[in-house]
């Protein structure tokens, strides 16, 4: 098992990031990351203006896949996220969908018990419910780590949680994944602009499929397969996500085109992940427990 601390961080998605380790298929590594908001919110009072926008959303990484080339999957099945015992959830001026009627600043620090769950005033509890918000590989270019695509990214997509493995397409030799952003919890949508946004110890074992090319991300839980996917609009993601599935369920369960299509339709679900960063994100699930071969 290798760890990393959250001291080797990284604010980009780059092919030019030196790797923090280089690792097997198969390795599992632990991933200290830091709050989206760089450990710069400690109480209620610190609202979203004290914090250095140059220096949020860090990932923590990249790790270095041996033997991984462009083409190839990367898979990460993520075993565990344990995260800090206090979290944050902010109005951010300028951000979260409703910016024009509710435009803060307002900032509540939680903290999170020994169960992972959350006390938020005297009448709500917030069950435990971790996930990641940035995951990905290094695209051809630099892309910040605020926005997602195809590498993946900014996705806050609440299936990537314990229990889910993600497949994410390699663009780079070595692969340079990263991992940030954990929410304590979050709402599909994350409407107002975060979670419970906390640092967190993430454990993954990363793994290579070399004969499973795929365009975008993937997600497979013990229940559902999911497309993933990200863009300007939603409408437009959701075609992209729809796209996907109709492909991999014609290659994968031989099914025809139009057979998978009218499948999403009647069984499948489309899920918001987010609809505040710069691309939006979506997942089109389908049940596994429909297929009897
Ligand atoms: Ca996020
Ligand atoms: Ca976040």
């Amino acid at each position: 098992m290798i760890q990393l601390t959250k001291e080797t961080r990284t604010y980009f998605f780059s092919p030019n990031n030196p790797p923090a380790v280089k690792v097997d298929p198969g390795t599992v590594v632990v991933f200290e990351t830091l709050d989206a908001l760089d450990d710069q919110i400690h109480s209620d009072e610190d609202i979203a203006s004290k914090v250095d926008l140059n220096h949020v959303n860090a990932i923590t990484g990249p790790v270095y896949i041996n033997g991984a080339e462009p083409g190839d999957t990367l898979v990460a099945e993520i075993l565990d996220i344990r995260p800090w015992n206090w979290g944050a959830a902010l109005i951010i001026p300028g951000f979260g969908l409703l910016q024009d009627t509710l435009p803060g600043p307002y900032t509540k620090v939680f903290q999170i018990a020994q169960d992972g769950s959350m006390r938020f005033g005297d009448k709500v509890v917030l069950p435990s419910k971790p996930m990641i918000g940035t995951i990905g590989v290094a695209p051809n270019e630099d892309i910040t780590t605020l926005t997602s695509g195809p590498y993946g990214g900014n996705l806050d997509t609440t299936d990537i949680c314990p229990g889910s493995k993600l497949f994410l397409p390699i663009f780079v030799k070595g692969a340079l994944f990263g991992v940030g952003d954990v929410h304590a919890t979050m709402g599909d949508g994350e409407v107002c602009g975060t979670g419970v946004e906390c640092g967190a110890d993430v454990t993954i074992r990363i793994n290579l499929l070399k004969d499973l090319p795929i365009s975008r991300p993937r997600i497979e839980t013990s229940t559902e397969i999911m497309s993933v996917a990200s863009a300007e609009d939603l409408i437009t993601a959701i075609k992209m996500a729809l796209e996907d599935m109709v492909n991999w369920l014609h290659k994968e369960k031989g099914l025809s085109k139009e057979e998978a299509y009218v499948l999403a339709s009647m069984a499948g679900d489309v899920r918001i992940g987010q609809v505040v960063d710069p691309a939006v994100t979506v997942r089109v699930v389908i049940p596994k427990a429909i297929f009897t071969a």
